[in-house]
């Protein structure tokens, strides 16, 4: 499972979670999201413009 981060905030989309508000259940895919879902949190920018983290476990979050 991946994790994409917003260039804008701090916001991480991890498949792994999911975003149940967005109507995405845990273990959805990157590929399954739509490219024009905008950012949950900030809303200015829209799935093209996340940047992969590689997988879930780096950056100190349990996998
Ligand atoms: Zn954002």
């Amino acid at each position: 499972m991946a994790r994409y981060q917003c260039p804008d905030c701090s916001y991480v989309y991890d498949e792994e979670k999911g975003e149940a508000h967005e109507g995405f259940p845990p273990h959805t895919p990157w590929a399954q999201v739509p490219d024009d879902w905008a950012c949950p949190d900030c809303a200015v920018r829209d799935k093209p413009d996340f940047i992969p983290l590689g997988m879930s476990g780096i950056g100190g979050v349990a996998a």
